[in-house]
């Protein structure tokens, strides 16, 4: 099973996505030094091409950290949180809660603002809870069930305040533009793997100068030597040695960086959009429906379907799977009841969805359905995207 090189592999779930051909060209370059002359100039155009992506002020500290998502996180409230520090956590899913958990581990007094399954969080019930806070944290898009939370108005309330804005932009940043110096964001990251199609294993991270003011005030060394932020510095800008970068993924992430920002973040942020509705409008007459309600509250990268009465979830992704197509479903209390399509990087493209609406019609018996994609799709004037790099 592991003898395939899966490059037919479709990867539909909402990440990791499938790595971008420039990436997978890039993880065959020939190894060099972490402290190599050659790489410091490749970690001083990613972290350029991250100010864009973020949208940072112009002397905000970006960098890549040598872990996933998780660990950029974790590197957010292990430098920016001292023991009995009230934050207040906006939690409306798994990954919200994963916030709460390590704020917590790192000696904060957590307060949750959290809402209902499926609804972002609202701006008033932030505002309502500011009161001695050292900082909020909320998830811009909630992956465990497709909720986008208002962060521009969470900012906005936030904003001018002296209290630190932490954000988790994983299923955001890269699809879409990113105002972290316009919104007032001081602590944002991502992981490889999600919108940008790298490979897993590098979380770029972006700090704003106040952030850092905030750590270099510290009582306290921060926890977490590995990425504590003077360590990080100290590489990424003084070009001394703090640990081993993984050099060949910051190659890749490169490359897909620059094919991000080349494509342009509105490009990509309407290519989602539209794929997004294609998809709705294709699986709609099958029974399948939007499971978050207020369409203002959707995420547009991680599409959270409600499916068809009787449909047997695991049965028919079992099905998908022997054809070689990932499909993720739902969490805890939405599983067997949603799927969640990803449409972060290279899987918003019309090819892959494509793979998965013929293995579809032929599993749910559903004629026609092919044919009404490519109606879909030539209607919002995505037939070009044929000529996929995805097959
Ligand atoms: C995937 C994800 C993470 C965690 O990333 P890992 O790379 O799995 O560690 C955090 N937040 C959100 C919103 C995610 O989707």
């Amino acid at each position: 099973m592991f003898e395939d090189t899966h490059d037919h592999h479709v990867l539909l779930t909402p990440g990791p996505t499938p790595i971008h051909p420039r990436a997978q060209q890039a993880l065959m370059r020939g190894m060099l030094g972490h402290m190599d002359p050659e790489v410091f100039a490749l970690n001083r155009e990613i972290q350029a091409d991250l100010r864009v992506m973020y949208g940072t002020e112009p002397e905000a500290f970006t960098a890549l950290l040598a872990g996933t998502g998780s660990l950029g996180m974790e590197a957010g409230f292990a430098n920016l949180v001292e023991k009995g520090d009230e934050i207040l956590v906006c939690a409306n899913g798994s990954f919200g809660r994963r916030m709460a958990e390590m704020a917590a581990r790192y000696g904060a007094h957590v307060r949750l603002v959290t809402a209902p399954l499926g609804e972002a969080i609202k701006p008033e019930d932030v505002a309502a809870h500011l009161d001695g806070v050292a900082m909020v944290a909320v998830v811009h898009g909630e992956t465990s069930t497709g909720v986008l939370n208002p962060v521009p108005e969470i900012a906005r309330l936030v904003r001018g305040s002296g209290v630190l804005l932490t954000v988790d932009a994983v299923t955001t940043a890269g699809m879409e533009p990113f105002h972290m110096q316009d919104w007032g964001v001081d602590y944002a990251y991502t992981g490889a793997q999600k919108c940008l199609s790298a490979p897993p294993g590098l979380a770029p991270i972006a700090i704003s100068e106040r952030a850092f003011a905030r750590y270099a005030a510290r009582r306290t060394p921060t926890p977490l030597w590995y990425c504590d932020f003077e360590g990080l510095r100290d590489y990424w800008v003084e070009h001394t040695y703090h640990h081993t970068i993984p050099v060949n993924l910051h190659y890749a992430f490169h490359a897909a960086l620059q094919a991000a920002l080349e494509e342009g973040l509105d490009a990509r942020k309407l290519r989602v959009q539209q794929l997004g509705q294609v998809i709705t409008r294709t699986l709609a007459p099958l029974g399948f429906s939007h499971y978050v309600r207020r369409p203002e509250d959707r995420l547009p990268t991680v599409l959270a379907l409600r499916l068809p009465t009787g449909m047997d979830d695991s049965a028919v992704r079992l099905a998908l799977r022997a054809r070689e197509i990932s499909v993720t479903g739902g969490l805890g209390p939405t599983a067997g009841v949603i799927w969640r399509l990803g449409l972060m990087g290279e899987a918003a493209r019309p090819a892959p969805y494509r793979a998965l609406m013929v293995a579809l019609q032929d599993l749910l018996g559903a004629p026609g359905l092919v044919a009404r994609y490519e109606e879909e799709l030539e209607a919002a004037g995505l037939v070009g995207e044929k000529q996929s790099v995805l097959v």
